[in-house]
């Protein structure tokens, strides 16, 4: 986005960028019409007990099949969705399908297995983001602590008036609230100390340098420490390797995923890893 910052109010005219913005106007066009033609689906990533190996959560992450376009990531349409307000029911079809497949689980006889659902700022403003939880937890017999909200930091700067009363409707519910890719955006600390959050998860931008790069292990340990000073739960993203796991170990973090673990797996496979050695890894 910040390639087309216009200066001044105008632009130069360059064939590239109208390459881009056809590029958009169509990821834009049939991004409205996925919902309707059934293009979404979720996998779920295993969040892990670090020491333990066992299952604790999954993380609902989207993914976008389209004839046209082919699999989209969504680090490729979340932006467009923001931008076009489209998020708002992209969203509340996340949120109800992560909360049917838990109950799917649970009614197989797995348990009931927390699930984490990343959530835009967008889906903040407007619509009563805690009613609409609310409502889809008591649809599928979910209690609150079966959910997990993810948002970025965004939510901390953005500081809409009605986020202190969302988080604090979502929290006296049960659900978990966290503050995902904790380190990579803003780092509005005053806020974060006033929202009534859980816990933070630690950017895989940090973890992929560590044991070696002693800045990224710097700020691992900042944000280490700023957790455990709030009273808050550490997740750790992105872990790859049996050293940086062994390094989040040492350094306290209860919780990781990351392809050390597994990607995003499908619902079966998923609830097949859960019941293969109580979804113990290694
Ligand atoms: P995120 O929430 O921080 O999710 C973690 C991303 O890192 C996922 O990418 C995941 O597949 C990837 N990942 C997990 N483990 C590893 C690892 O060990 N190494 C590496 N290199 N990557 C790993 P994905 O699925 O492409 O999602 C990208 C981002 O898109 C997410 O980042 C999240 O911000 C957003 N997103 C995904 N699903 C949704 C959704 O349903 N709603 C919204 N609003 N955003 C979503
Ligand atoms: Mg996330
Ligand atoms: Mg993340
Ligand atoms: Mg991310």
């Amino acid at each position: 986005e910040s390639k087309r910052r216009v200066r001044n109010g105008w632009q130069r005219f360059t064939p590239a960028l109208a390459e881009g913005q056809q590029e958009r106007l169509r990821v834009e066009t049939h991004l409205r019409r996925a919902i309707d033609n059934a293009e979404f689906h979720l996998v779920y990533q295993p969040q892990v007990d670090l020491l333990q190996g066992r299952i604790v959560a999954a993380e609902a992450l989207i993914r976008w099949h389209n004839r046209q376009l082919g699999e989209m990531r969504p680090d490729h349409f979340i932006d467009h969705a923001e931008t076009t307000g489209d998020i708002v029911r992209i969203g509340a079809w996340v949120l109800r399908e992560a909360c049917r497949q838990s109950a799917a689980w649970r009614d197989a006889g797995l348990g009931v297995i927390r699930v984490a659902v990343n959530v835009s700022f967008r889906q903040l403003v407007g619509d009563d983001l805690a009613a609409h939880v609310g409502r889809v937890l008591a649809e599928f017999e979910l209690p609150g602590d079966a959910l997990e909200l993810e948002f970025t930091e965004r939510v901390l700067i953005e500081d809409a008036p009605a986020t202190l009363a969302t988080f604090a409707a979502l929290r006296a519910m049960g659900v978990v609230l966290t503050i995902d890719d904790f380190g990579e955006g803003y780092s509005a600390l005053n806020y974060l100390r006033r929202l009534p959050i859980h816990g933070l998860k630690l950017s895989q931008l940090f973890v992929s340098g560590v044991p070696d790069d002693r800045s990224d292990v710097a700020v691992c340990e900042a944000v280490a420490g700023i957790a455990r000073g709030l009273g808050l739960g550490l997740v750790a993203e992105g872990v790859e390797s049996e050293a940086q796991r062994r390094f989040l170990i040492d350094l306290g973090v209860p919780v990781g995923q990351g392809f050390l673990f597994a990607p995003g797996l499908s619902p079966d496979e998923f609830a097949r890893r859960v019941r293969d050695g109580g979804g113990r890894f290694g």
